[in-house]
């Protein structure tokens, strides 16, 4: 649970992000039905970083595209998309707990797997993918759920069983995801999702049962209860690793779902633990800070040895993936320090990315001018009508 210091805090910074200034408000209705999904997101998004640094009170987070790394940020567009980024900014790079930081490096990394899938495939091997789970329940702590599982999967791949089925079936490697889900019913419930490059054809059913012995016995082992025959193992041919891979890393997607559908006590993803905060959920706050202290430090995929090597894929860090620039951009507007913080103030990091998108730089300027002039009390202009769609 939260403490009080924390508590009063966060009351306080959920009043700070709920306050849209007048003129972010106005701009919002000026874009209103001309943003695509992409810029949707990315406003949502920038705002799910903001919650998620008001509850964690984590440094890296909180000044994750907002604090300059020189005097200026530029805005750049890409050549051939038309998408508008900074760059001259810190970021955070937590694939855990930053919504913006994991979304650009799981867009990364998908590209990466679907190319190890289509590799796979042209060297006539099969993709699997398997799901090990275990039992929990809403009393069980997250850290101490998370060290038992890291410890039954070690068990499992070092074992004789998992062994013989890497030779039986000609497992050439893996990739292991790590997710979390919570549920009020059942509590956390952090799984493993592995894809398996195979090269001999197989039956599911056997591998299945074989599966299922060398997981509950390694679960039972590291202090785990007992996976039930049901539940603790699944095994998935085909489209269903690729299909699997198309939505990996798109929690915001599922989120925006789960708001839409207002669904109360289902499985929540830890972004939708955020969505669910800023909506008054004070709970779900406390949840999402459990999960980024469990989740530090944890790698979300796993490689399995010599993989990528094997595919002709780069062995890169998060950081290198961040950083990367693949799509040839052009600088369109030079921020100075001053109009940054004008823009981080009104929490318009967003809005001025879409109106680079949308308008002229001309606009974007007269934006960042009229945020900046906001600034003072003795500037209440309602000017910015003037960019209101006609
Ligand atoms: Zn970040």
């Amino acid at each position: 649970m939260l403490g009080n210091k924390a508590k009063t805090s966060e009351a306080y910074n959920r009043k700070t992000i709920n306050n849209d200034s007048f003129i972010v408000g106005a701009f919002k209705n000026s874009i209103d039905g001309l943003t695509d999904i992409s810029q949707d997101n990315r406003i949502s998004n920038f705002k799910l970083r903001d919650i998620a640094g008001s509850i964690m009170h984590d440094q890296r987070v909180c000044k994750c595209g907002k604090v300059p790394t020189s005097g200026k940020v530029e805005a750049s567009v890409h050549d051939k998309t038309g998408k508008a980024h900074y760059s001259g900014l810190q970021s955070c790079g937590s694939v855990w707990t930053c919504p913006v930081c994991s979304s650009k490096i799981s867009e990364r990394r998908r590209l990466e797997v679907s190319k190890g899938i289509s590799q796979a495939h042209r060297m006539g091997w099969e993709s699997l993918l398997v799901t090990l789970t275990f039992p929990h329940s809403r009393t069980d702590n997250l850290k101490e759920l998370l060290r038992k599982q890291s410890l039954a999967s070690r068990l499992f791949k070092e074992r004789a069983a998992y062994k013989r089925m890497r030779k039986e079936y000609g497992i050439k490697g893996t990739i292991r995801a790590l997710e979390t889900t919570h549920s009020d019913v059942n509590g956390w419930h952090p799984h493993l999702h592995e894809l398996w490059f195979i090269e001999r054809g197989l039956s599911i059913y056997k591998l299945r049962k074989q599966l299922y012995e060398a997981w509950s016995k390694a679960c039972i082992d590291a202090g785990l209860e007992c996976p039930s025959i049901a539940n603790g193992v699944d095994v998935r041919g085909g489209d269903f690793a690729a299909d699997y891979v198309s939505k990996w890393g798109m929690d915001y997607e599922i989120a925006k779902a789960h708001v839409k559908k207002g669904k109360k006590g289902a499985s929540r993803s830890p972004f939708q633990l955020l969505v669910d905060y800023e909506q008054g959920d004070m709970q779900a706050g406390a949840l999402f800070r459990e999960y980024a202290e469990a989740f530090k430090g944890k790698r979300q995929l796993v490689w399995s040895k010599g993989l990528k090597k094997l595919f002709g894929i780069e062995q890169k860090s998060d950081k290198e993936v961040l950083e990367e620039k693949i799509e040839k951009s052009t600088r369109k507007i030079t921020i100075h320090y001053a109009d940054w913080m004008a823009i981080v103030k009104y929490k318009a990091q967003a809005y001025v990315l879409t109106l680079l998108e949308l308008r002229s730089k001309y606009e974007v300027y007269q934006f960042i001018s009229q945020l900046k002039n906001s600034m003072h009390p003795d500037t209440k202009s309602n000017s910015f009508e003037k960019f209101r769609v006609v």
